[in-house]
């Protein structure tokens, strides 16, 4: 008995077939799960070079080892594909019930490979899948549609979806299931691409049985007292995320204006407290005792009336202090609007964000804009382009591509304010005033995601975020550590009191498997998976030159920023030097030979000897 299923569903749209594969235990041991899992066979079954929106690309849904058991905060999903945004392979991930539900389905990945010849979606039960005419869903929000596919389908059925972003190709549309998102790098268009509006899910509840059932259950009878009692559970069950506001703040690292500045007056508007005074009730994912949710309402325009779980922080700065605001309603209003449509809070507010710097330094003018007055803090404005980008329509169809593609198109020096990595809009932590985090973006293999590696020592004041020296070494461990975290799923927020020691005692237990009892051996799993995705990028063209900052980075002092006033990342190449050095690889950022028979993927030299 083990905790893994050994199964994975492949699904091919083009010509509506579907069959059941056996995943080989080797993969199991090489890469956990969930993202190493899902990065193997996207590198195995993508040849380079393959267009992000082109039927050859493939979207991979898969689950933790632990998910569906009663560990508390592992149920997670993730989805992985070749991104439309930063053309490297990407993983998002998210809550919700579907990933229990792919569990309970008996799979631990789901490929979706080909293209529907008209709008379709997918629905799987225990006769196996059904492929389903979508035209009289088309349009259809996610909340709707999810509710339209219960109606159908049984009050059971849980399912992951996009809305009309997905379906117009906005680069940076999500994938929806409950109330929860992946909301970065595109996936959902990658799924609109493929003309799939939803994959839906109604089976019975098969929780998989432990190896060792009476360790296994001790462990969890243990996590959850560890959880009941833990300080940083309990803050992030009563505030969620937006607590984390007034901390950035305080460190100088909020981004503010386009990145700017590093701090805003009244930010105390938008704390974490003003946010729980707002909150309706409590909100999370399957099997997870901390629920860092909340539903609050929307106060205007056509949704007025209900409610959203959320803000998250990364909202409450996309649609906050980077367009100089601190409303808490109309940040409310704003995530309520992009949910609706299905597109990311994070990409939508820097590319807004983008557009109003444009305009404020004459480069973009109303002619431009359809008329919009696009000043800062012009909240007006905020909802309309929110609308034109999820509707791609006028300079929605534009700001909609991301703003590294936009600002290619306008040109006039527009690349100067477009603030991403690798194509990837950054999120709330200005890199300047944490210098780990600026390696740990600019190195990330998916862009500029906050959650590819996090300082966790530099945040929680235990090391000088100030210095360069010494980061190289310490960021290539905590993408190590992400990397096993995101394999199994564990989730970043309700993952409180386990460490890699943990996940090494709850892995054996569940699986039985001895590779997974040493803690140096997962370590080295997550090297192997960070590793296994360099190889991917660098199949693709991808080398040092990309491991990079936005030019504001590196040559703007950081402004208005508190402690951080003045910061700037000054010697990028001598961080990326050491980074290179911890992981093995040479100084233009690719693994060696030696590194990759050490990590025992000997097999990707010849995918990268090709290209580099
Ligand atoms: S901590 Fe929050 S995001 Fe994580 S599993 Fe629980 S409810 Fe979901």
């Amino acid at each position: 008995m083990t905790t893994f299923t050994g199964k994975l569903l492949r699904i091919d749209l083009t010509d509506s077939t579907w069959l059941v594969e056996k995943i080989p235990d080797h993969y199991y041991k090489q890469y956990i799960s969930a993202r190493g899992l899902a990065a193997r066979y996207l590198y195995d079954e993508l040849g380079p070079r393959v267009e992000p929106f082109g039927p050859e690309n493939k979207l991979i849904f898969s689950i933790g080892v632990l998910a569906g058991t009663g560990l508390q905060g592992f149920s997670k999903w993730c989805v992985t594909s070749k991104s439309p945004l930063t053309n490297t392979v990407f993983r998002s991930i998210s809550g919700g019930n579907f990933g229990a539900w792919m569990k309970y389905a008996g799979y631990d990945l789901l490929i979706i490979q080909g293209k529907a010849p008209v709008h379709s979606y997918v629905y799987l039960d225990t006769n196996g899948v059904r492929f389903c005419a979508a035209g009289d869903l088309l349009g259809l929000d996610p909340r709707n549609l999810q509710e339209r596919l219960k109606q159908r389908h049984g009050s059971r059925t849980e399912s992951v979806c996009i809305g009309l972003a997905g379906e117009k190709l906005v680069r940076y549309a999500v994938i929806s299931s409950g109330e929860r998102t992946a909301a970065r790098g595109g996936m959902g268009t990658v799924m609109g691409a493929k003309n799939l509006k939803a994959i839906a899910i109604n089976v019975p509840v098969h929780k998989p049985v432990p190896f060792n059932k009476s360790a296994f259950k001790e462990s969890v009878k243990k996590q959850i007292n560890i959880l009941k009692d833990h300080p940083r559970k309990k803050n992030m069950h009563t505030f969620g995320t937006p607590y984390i506001t007034t901390i950035v703040d305080t460190l100088g690292v909020l981004p503010v204006r386009n990145f700017q500045e590093g701090t805003i007056q009244q930010v105390e508007d938008i704390s974490g407290d003003v946010f729980h005074a707002l909150k309706k009730a409590k909100a999370g994912c399957y099997l997870c005792m901390t629920r860092c949710g909340g539903m609050r309402e929307v106060t205007s325009g056509p949704l007025r009336g209900t409610q959203i779980d959320g803000p998250e922080y990364e909202t409450i700065y996309a649609f906050g202090p980077l367009l100089g605001i601190t409303d808490k309603e109309l940040i409310i209003n704003a995530n309520a609007a992009c949910d609706y449509y299905g597109i990311d809070t994070i990409s939508t507010g820097v590319s807004i964000a983008f557009a109003c710097e444009l305009f404020e330094k004459g480069i973009l003018t109303t002619a431009d804009t359809d008329g919009l007055n696009l000043s800062w803090g012009n909240k007006r404005s905020v909802f309309s382009m929110i609308q034109k980008i999820g509707k791609r329509e006028g300079i929605g169809r534009l700001l909609g591509e991301g703003v590294r593609i936009a600002a290619g198109n306008i040109g006039k020096g527009a690349t100067s304010y477009a603030i991403h990595i690798k194509g990837l809009e950054m999120p709330g932590y200005d890199p300047r005033g944490i210098k780990g985090y600026a390696l740990s973006m600019a190195t990330s293999n998916i862009g500029g995601s906050h959650m590819y590696g996090r300082p966790r020592a530099e945040l929680a004041g235990k090391v000088d975020p100030f210095t360069e020296e010494g980061k190289g070494t310490s960021i290539a461990q905590v993408q190590k550590e992400q990397a096993v975290e995101d394999s199994l799923i564990a989730c970043t927020f309700g993952n409180s009191g386990l460490d890699v020691a943990k996940y090494s005692q709850l892995l054996t237990a569940a699986t039985g498997i001895d590779e997974f009892s040493q803690e140096n051996n997962l370590l080295k799993i997550g090297e192997r998976i960070i590793c296994l995705e360099r190889c991917f990028n660098i199949r693709e063209g991808f080398g040092r030159k990309d491991d990079s900052l936005p030019r504001r980075m590196t040559t703007e002092p950081l402004r208005n920023a508190g402690p951080s006033t003045g910061q700037v990342v000054k010697d990028l190449d001598t961080l990326l030097d050491e980074y290179y050095e911890a992981l093995g690889y040479t100084g233009g950022g690719v693994p060696t030979v030696e590194k990759l028979k050490d990590l025992g993927i000997e097999d990707l030299a010849k995918g990268i000897m090709m290209t580099s």
